[in-house]
C-alpha cells in the first residue's frame, strides 16, 4: 500500500491519499466534454488537460483522502443541476477532483493535485486506458483513441464503486457532512 501527497498550485490546501495500490483504485484518462470544461473554466486548461483534452484521472474512495491544510478553501461547481460536483481550490483554482454525491464513496483526484508530478504512477501504475474518446480533439491518435478498454475500464469503476458502498467509505469524507451536505455550497454553472 502506497501514499500519495496532494497540493494545490498555491501550496495552502494539502492533503494525502493512503491506503492505494495498482489493484485497489482506478487510474484513468477522461476525454469527456465536461471534464474538459473543468480546468478550461478555472483557466487550468495547461496544467491539466493532455494535447488531445484527456485529463489523468484517479478514481479512489473518499474515506481514503485526507485534506490536512486548507479544508475551507476548498469550492465546488456543477455544470447543471444534476451535473457532479467538482471540486477545485478557492484560493489559486487548482483543480482538485470529482465526486457523484453525496452517498457515493467515489472520488476521481485530477493529478495536477497531486505532488510531486510522477507520484501517481508510481503509487498506482501506468494508466489503464481511456474513456469517452469520443470526445477527443480532433486528430488523436490511434492509441487515444482504441475504444476497447473503455468498457472495461467503466465496468471496472462501477465494480470497485459497490466494493467501496459496501464497505462504507463514502466516509469520512472531506466533501460532504455526515448528513450529505457538501461543504462547500455548489455554484451551478448552466450548460
Ligand atoms: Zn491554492
Ligand atoms: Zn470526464
Amino acid at each position: 500500500m502506497n501514499t500519495i501527497h496532494l497540493q494545490c498550485d498555491c501550496g495552502r490546501i494539502k492533503g494525502e491519499v493512503r491506503h492505494v495500490a495498482h489493484a485497489n483504485c482506478n487510474h484513468l484518462v477522461c476525454y469527456c466534454n465536461d471534464c474538459q470544461e473543468f480546468p478550461r473554466h478555472l483557466g487550468k486548461a495547461g496544467n491539466v488537460l493532455n494535447s488531445w483534452g484527456g485529463t489523468e484521472i484517479v478514481q479512489i474512495p473518499q474515506a481514503w483522502l485526507d485534506i490536512t491544510e486548507g479544508a475551507d478553501l476548498m469550492r465546488c461547481i456543477r455544470f447543471g443541476k444534476k451535473g457532479i460536483y467538482r471540486w477545485y481550490a478557492g484560493c489559486c483554482n487548482a483543480p482538485i477532483g470529482n465526486t457523484l454525491g453525496p452517498g457515493w464513496p467515489f472520488i476521481g483526484i485530477i493529478h495536477s493535485f497531486i505532488r510531486p508530478k510522477g507520484e501517481l504512477a508510481d503509487a498506482v501504475g501506468p494508466s489503464r486506458g481511456n474513456v469517452w474518446v469520443e470526445f477527443a480533439a480532433p486528430g488523436a491518435p490511434d492509441d487515444v483513441r482504441k475504444h476497447a478498454s473503455a468498457f472495461r475500464l467503466l465496468f471496472r469503476t462501477l465494480r470497485l464503486m459497490l466494493t467501496w458502498k459496501v464497505r462504507g467509505l463514502h466516509q469520512p469524507s472531506a466533501f460532504f457532512s455526515l448528513s450529505g451536505q457538501p461543504v462547500a455550497e455548489p455554484e451551478v454553472l448552466s450548460l
